[in-house]
Formats: structure tokens, C-alpha cells, sequence
């Protein structure tokens, strides 16, 4: 790890609502090796582990989680936004500030032979992350870990997530 990869994600201040700090990590996959990095030390830590899918969330969790999914050599499943998907799905709500939304996975994709590991590229309240796992164990596969490039520590979210028996890495806080 040659980079200091923290100093690639900006923070915009005020978006999308006044009074908060937006995450940015559009400035670190137009990074060639930022982004190669980032990819490469998330799958680092999941190499040989018998998984067999990474599970991204819509959408930055599909530009990391795709290529964290090529770099483990297994198959990557998108989780999506309600009403996205073609084939037929399961879904599984989640509160939000203001109100609820769902996501969706293709019912036929995951059973109990399978490990999947989700990636996002944020954690924070941990709430959409708690129901993309919850929706993936539904299914019968095994959902035990789950990687993201930023972890804000202060919303408590990574620690919601240990106390369902998810083990959590991110690259930094
Ligand atoms: P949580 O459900 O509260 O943990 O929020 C995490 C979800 O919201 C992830 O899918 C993130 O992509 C998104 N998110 C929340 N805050 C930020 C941010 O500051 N930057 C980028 N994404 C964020």
C-alpha cells in the first residue's frame, strides 16, 4: 500500500442537505491506482475464505463491490433500489430519516451453498447495510462480513452491524 488513500475521498460540506458532510469518493476511483488499491486491500482481507459472491448496494456499492468481486474470482450481485430489477425478487425494507425504502435481490440467486460478502462504499447509520444483510441470509446463504471503504464511526452504524454477528472492515474512518 504505497497510497494514502484517505486523502483521495474529498467531503463536500452541505450536500445533499444543509449541515452535512457528503463523503466523496468519486475523486478516488478517478484515481487509476486509488482505486486499483482501494479494490485490491478490500479483496486482500477476503482471499481464500470460500466466498462465493460479493453482494454490492446501489450504487456506489456496485462500482467497489464489482471489482472487489473480479478481484476474489466470484460471482457479484447487485442489491437494488425497489422496482429495479427484471427477474422475480425478494425485498427488504429499511427505515430511512423520513420514511421507509426497499431493497431487492433476484429471488433465484442465493441459497444455503453459498457465502456472501457485502460491500458498500459508506457505512453509516448502518441501516441500509443491516438490511441488505438480513435480506441475503433470508435466502439461506451464509452473510457474515461486510467490507466498506469509509466507516463513520459516530453514526454507529459498524457496531450495529458486529452486534447481528457481521464482522466489518473499512479502509478508513
Ligand atoms: P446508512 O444506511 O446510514 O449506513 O448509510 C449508508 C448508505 O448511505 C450507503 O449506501 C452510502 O452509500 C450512503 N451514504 C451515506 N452517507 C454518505 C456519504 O457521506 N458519502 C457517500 N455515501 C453516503
Amino acid at each position: 500500500m504505497s497510497l494514502d488513500l484517505k486523502s483521495l475521498v474529498r467531503t463536500i460540506p452541505d450536500y445533499p442537505k444543509p449541515g452535512i458532510l457528503f463523503r466523496d469518493i468519486t475523486t478516488l476511483i478517478e484515481h487509476p491506482e486509488g482505486f486499483k488499491e482501494s479494490v485490491e486491500a478490500i479483496a486482500a482481507g477476503y482471499r481464500g475464505q470460500g466466498f462465493t459472491h460479493v453482494a454490492g448496494i446501489e450504487a456506489r456499492g456496485f462500482i467497489f463491490g464489482a471489482g472487489v468481486a473480479i478481484a476474489l474470482g466470484v460471482g457479484f450481485v447487485p442489491v437494488r433500489k425497489r422496482g429495479k430489477l427484471p427477474g422475480t425478487t425478494i425485498g427488504q425494507n429499511y427505515a430511512l430519516e423520513y420514511g421507509v425504502d426497499t431493497i431487492e435481490i433476484h429471488a433465484d440467486v442465493l441459497d444455503e451453498n453459498h457465502k456472501v460478502l457485502v460491500v458498500d462504499d459508506l457505512i453509516a447509520t448502518g441501516g441500509t447495510a443491516i438490511a441488505a444483510v438480513g435480506l441475503i441470509r433470508r435466502t439461506g446463504a451464509s452473510c457474515d462480513h461486510a467490507a466498506f471503504v469509509i466507516d463513520l464511526p459516530d453514526l454507529g452504524g459498524a457496531a450495529k452491524l458486529k452486534a447481528e454477528q457481521v464482522e466489518v472492515s473499512a479502509l478508513m474512518a
